[in-house]
């Protein structure tokens, strides 16, 4: 990227210009949170995911699962991506798809709300709501995007979760970033999991770059079974609990987090009451606003600074904005049904506008 300095401009801009979607997708701004650096006594930073074209950090593993594809010819010109997804992968491919002209097929759990089937369906999507049964099954809706595939010609299950294609574009991209961004002075890094692709690549980047010298830890929300499996040594426990932050945690060791866990200098367990405060928090303070699996990132990110001591820094994802969540995070009536009201301080509740 060129960076210049202009004179009577304050700040550096790129004067490179895209090509379409795809080019757009990644070099997210690395933010200093302000308030956090200041209270911790670190260089705390957020990678501005939310600023990808798409929305989230997840267009980054749709392009790198898409351009795997067409690399190992198994996608070629009009064929169609098949993915199962409810959230924000199945957002990134089809606008990927739409960008490079595939076909995009959705298969989604049929308790998702008809705001993300609406959305997956402007953007192109051909969606289809399958019944909501345990992965066990074989109507499950990864299953059934598999076989979907497997029966289509010139298509690819994308596979995101087992599909290591998808940590290895942020190895060569996200980790990449950071590393340039904070010009190598990063003493740790953390974010949370849902295929472990970010954590997993960027760590990776990370600790081969630095020697080992860069620090990575998984930041885990109530109901993933990662935490307990990194504390234990290696044991996968029962997942008991559940959480707000959508998008993560999660139930085994899949193929994108591989061998990447072992190497982890730690973990740490986020409650919900925190990740809900710091998405109040993060909008008071820093004006950001961010869903709920970025503040748990903040919190993780927060406490390790407070645990590594002053003059530390400390980098993590800020995956996308709270906007997908807004009718959720911002009413009374939600959060009171998962008894989280009472987890806003009275001078953040003004936010609670719903
Ligand atoms: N946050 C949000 C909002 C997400 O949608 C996801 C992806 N499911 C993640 C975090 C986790 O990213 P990854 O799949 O790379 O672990």
């Amino acid at each position: 990227m060129i960076l210049r300095r202009v004179p009577n401009l304050t700040r550096s801009f790129t004067t490179k210009s895209v090509k379409g979607f795809t080019g757009a997708v990644g070099s997210t701004p690395l933010v200093r949170l302000e308030k956090i650096s200041k209270r911790t006594g670190c260089e705390v930073f957020g990678k501005a995911e939310f600023q990808n074209p798409g929305g989230s950090v997840k267009d980054r593993a749709a392009l790198g699962l898409v351009e795997s594809a067409e690399k190992a010819g198994q996608l070629k010109p009009g064929g169609t991506v098949v993915e199962g997804t409810a959230g924000n992968t199945g957002i990134g491919l089809a606008h990927v798809c739409r960008a490079k002209g595939y076909k995009c097929v959705i298969y989604m759990p049929n308790t998702q709300s008809q705001e993300k089937i609406d959305l997956l369906r402007m953007l192109g999507a051909d969606v289809r709501p399958v019944p909501a049964v345990a992965y066990e099954n074989p109507k499950n809706y990864n299953h059934q995007a598999k076989e979907y595939a497997e029966a289509t010609p010139n298509s690819v299950w994308t596979n995101q979760f087992d599909n290591t294609a998808n940590a290895e574009y942020h190895y060569k991209t996200t980790g990449p970033e950071i590393w340039e961004q904070t010009g190598g002075k990063i003493d740790a890094f953390t974010c949370s999991t849902g295929t472990g692709g970010t954590l997993a690549g960027v760590a990776k980047f990370l600790r081969e770059v630095s020697d080992g010298r860069v620090k990575n830890y998984l930041a885990d929300p109530p109901g993933s079974v990662l935490h307990s499996y990194i504390q234990s040594g290696g044991k996968l426990v029962d997942r008991t609990g559940s959480s707000i932050t959508e998008g993560i945690g999660q139930g085994r060791v899949t193929n994108n987090l591989g061998t990447e866990i072992q190497n982890l200098a730690g973990s740490l367990h986020i409650p919900d009451a925190k990740s809900i405060k710091m998405v109040y928090e993060m909008l008071d303070s820093e004006g950001i606003y961010i869903g709920a699996s970025s503040a748990l990132n903040v919190v993780a990110a927060e406490e390790l600074a407070l645990q590594l001591g002053p003059g530390k820094t400390v980098v993590t994802m800020l995956c996308d904005g709270a906007y997908r969540y807004q009718s959720r995070l911002f009413s009374r009536k939600w959060l009171r049904s998962k008894e989280l009201e009472d987890a806003i301080p009275a001078d953040l509740q003004k936010y609670i506008v719903l």
